[in-house]
């Protein structure tokens, strides 16, 4: 778990892979619509890293409400702030209105989407069930939030405030564990493929969960409740880190992979947080 943060953090952006021949979730050879390329990280989150040829369009349709649920929910302020790439240009508004609180009166604001004070909620519901001794079809734990707020420098001007007036922006927003951490499993899932090769791992239950046809997110993927460490310090935007739990934990022989989005963001003490996946096993034949 967290505790391995200080071995080998890797940049995964700016890679492309050649595919398998078939989707990497379904094993499909995609039929008449052949295979779509792969992004590891959604491009709406500015992934570049591609996995040539991978993924059948139906396997597509069933990934894509949590690749949404990111750039559309979880991420949507934030990638409007910092002008992420997006495949729908023209849907991206130029300005946005906040709802604002003043002196007790409620009010609204309109802001160029650049300056738009906003709110990035990241859910965390613990570490993954299989840490906490849970079944493998137990439900999502209570979901909690690391919150991270951003306004422009000059908002008191921009609002007009006099020297001691108070005000509140607030923010609104649904943010769902499950569609959050079958993105984070799609992250890892992918990681590993790249690294062991489609047949070089057992992948347990994960494409099932990436695909929305398996419960068992919350036995897989863990957000761990305590606040995350410091951000990674490196250029890299999203970095993504291998954990061989076999050397930990004696004879269980388990592939863990970190997942830490946006890794040098955030405050100086406490960067954005970092989820684990139980992304696979060793092949049987491997010992
Ligand atoms: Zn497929």
């Amino acid at each position: 778990m967290t505790d391995n943060i200080d071995s080998s953090w890797e940049d995964v952006q700016g890679h492309r892979y050649p595919g398998y021949g078939e989707c990497i979730y379904c094993g499909s050879n995609g039929g008449s619509d052949g295979l779509r390329d792969e992004h590891i990280i959604p491009l709406s989150l500015n992934g570049d890293a591609v996995i040539e040829k991978a993924s059948c369009t139906i396997c597509e349709k069933s990934i894509n409400p949590a690749d949404t649920h990111l750039a559309k929910s979880v991420y949507w302020h934030y990638r409007l702030h910092t002008g992420s790439k997006t495949r729908n240009p023209k849907g991206r508004p130029d300005t946005l209105t906040a709802d604002i609180e003043i002196g007790g009166e409620q009010t609204k604001k309109e802001f160029a989407a650049k300056e738009f004070p906003f709110s990035t909620a990241l859910p965390i519901w613990g570490d993954a069930g299989f840490f906490r001794g849970e079944s493998i079809d137990a439900p999502f734990p209570e979901t909690f939030f690391h919150i991270y707020h951003w306004m422009p420098p000059d908002i008191r001007e921009k609002l007009g405030l006099s020297g001691d007036e108070h005000f509140k922006v607030w923010s609104s927003g649904r943010v769902s564990a499950e569609l959050f951490a079958r993105a984070i499993a799609k992250i890892a899932y992918c990681h590993m493929v790249v690294r062991h090769g489609l047949h070089g791992f057992r992948r347990l239950a994960l494409p099932g969960i990436i695909l929305g046809k398996s419960r068992a997110a919350p036995y897989f993927v863990g957000g761990p409740l305590h606040l995350p460490p410091q951000p990674l310090g490196s250029k890299a935007l999203h970095m993504v880190q291998h954990v061989d739990l076999a050397s930990k934990a004696g004879p269980l022989k388990l592939y863990m992979i970190n997942v830490r989005l946006f890794a040098s963001s955030a405050h100086k003490e406490h960067g954005m947080p970092i989820y684990h996946v139980i992304a696979g096993a060793p092949r049987r034949s491997d010992g």
